[in-house]
């Protein structure tokens, strides 16, 4: 079995400041692991604050790298201010702004040109998993991506987030989530199996200090994909304690 080292993405959508990135930049390297990989992801406007050696992703990338596109941001840009990761199809932005399958493929082509890790969303509505679709709803998401690449790369890394269990307190169980991992990776291994193990996949909906270390102990679930709960120094901190086998 690979060695697949556990990384916790702090995801801020729209939310905190200046005041709580300098915070979470102290937390996170006074708590210093090499057990762990831990990135946040503020707004874009913070991105170029020096957060002293901790990793920072963005929540979004421009399918393109330059042009006449207001109000976007490309991935030399983001490279350019020390941006390592880019969270790309998140369901609030499928849901919200309209990125399909299609634009997706196109930002993690954008993020991978540019050298950064692109993590990829996947995930079914609640209806879908009560229609008993949400393996075929994922591996078509996951599909769409790796179709579009001219070949694996070995920097992917997926993030599992039923959308019912996104900011709703509601959590997939571990067996839940356990089971959609492993086909995520058997989906992958359709691909490259060597590299298929070596893909961090991570698990994102409702992750709390008090569920983090049942989930993450989990085979196939490698880290977290945390929204609300990023946004509180101990309990982000708790969070990436627990990814520490
Ligand atoms: C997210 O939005 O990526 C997320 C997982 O949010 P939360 O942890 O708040 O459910």
């Amino acid at each position: 079995m690979a060695e697949r080292l556990p990384l916790v993405v702090a995801n801020w959508k729209l939310n905190g400041d200046k005041v709580l990135l300098a915070e979470m930049i102290d937390a996170l390297q006074a708590f210093e692991s090499n057990e762990v990989e831990t990135v946040v992801c503020p707004p874009f406007v913070y991105l170029n604050e020096n957060t002293n050696g901790v990793k920072k992703g963005a929540q979004n990338i421009a399918e393109v790298e330059s042009g006449a596109f207001t109000g976007e941001v490309s991935g030399r840009m983001l490279r350019d201010v020390g941006c390592q990761f880019v969270i790309i199809g998140h369901s609030e932005r499928r849901a919200m702004y309209g990125e399909t399958d299609a634009v997706v493929a196109k930002k993690v082509l954008a993020t991978l040109h540019a050298g950064l890790v692109p993590i990829i969303c996947v995930g079914e509505s609640e209806q879908q998993r009560e229609d008993e679709e949400t393996i075929a709803v994922i591996s078509k998401q996951i599909r769409a991506v790796l179709d579009d690449l001219p070949s694996y790369s070995d920097s992917l890394v997926f993030a599992y987030e039923p959308i019912w269990a996104i900011g709703t307190g509601k959590t997939a169980t571990t067996e839940q989530a356990e089971e959609v991992h492993a086909e995520i990776r058997k989906v992958l291994a359709s691909y490259n199996q060597e590299l298929a193990q070596e893909t961090r996949i991570l698990y994102g909906g409702s992750v709390k200090p008090d569920n983090s270390k049942e989930l993450f102990s989990s085979d196939n679930i490698d880290g977290g994909l945390i929204g609300g709960a990023s946004l509180d120094v101990e309990s982000f901190t708790t969070i990436c304690k627990n990814a520490v086998a």
